[in-house]
């Protein structure tokens, strides 16, 4: 419950992501196991690995996320993280104690926040984000929150700073109708 305290409190976190840390912490994402005990016809499994898609896999030991964490500024072993089967309390108590800057904790917050965008993007345009695109998006976020000292929403801001590193032409059509949807 600090947890969510702290978010909700947090300056920098715009309402979209306090919401999606509030049902994270009540254990309603609608992840794959969980929507796939609603219904047999939703898919239970990673459409990455095709392991059972938990909370606790797609946020953090799936080896997508596991190498966006690894590779991350403050870089993440999540194989030392509890497998939970529901929810990721333990997870959380693990990496996120009183001692941890409010900086820290915002790029926990967007880390996860991309890493379902990600997910979602994949399981419903079937677009594809690569590790890099993930690490562009929040530092694209969190640069543009903090010089506006408030939330960054998908603003011009991020969508500009984000074309930036983008390689090829069809790369920055394929990015920005992410950013659109
Ligand atoms: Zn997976």
């Amino acid at each position: 419950m600090a947890i969510l305290k702290r978010a909700w409190k947090h300056k920098l976190l715009s309402p979209n992501i306090k919401t999606f840390v509030w049902r994270i912490i009540r254990r309603a994402i609608a992840t794959g196991a969980r929507a796939g005990n609603l219904s047999r016809r939703i898919n239970k499994n990673c459409d990455r690995c095709n392991t059972i898609e938990n909370d606790a896999h797609l946020l953090f030991h799936c080896h997508f996320a596991r190498a966006v964490w690894f590779s991350s500024r403050t870089p993440l072993r999540t194989s030392l993280l509890p497998f939970e089967q529901d929810g990721i309390q333990d997870i959380l108590a693990a990496i996120i104690n009183t001692n941890i800057t409010d900086s820290y904790f915002h790029r926990i917050m967007i880390t996860l926040w991309y890493l379902w965008k990600a997910r979602n993007d994949l399981c419903f345009q079937k677009k594809k984000w690569t590790i890099l695109q993930v690490h562009h998006a929040i530092e694209a976020n969190i640069k543009a929150s903090e010089v506006e000292g408030k939330p960054a929403t998908y603003t011009k801001n991020v969508v500009n700073r984000t074309q930036d590193y983008l390689h090829s032409r069809p790369n920055l059509l394929a990015l920005l109708a992410l950013y659109l949807v």
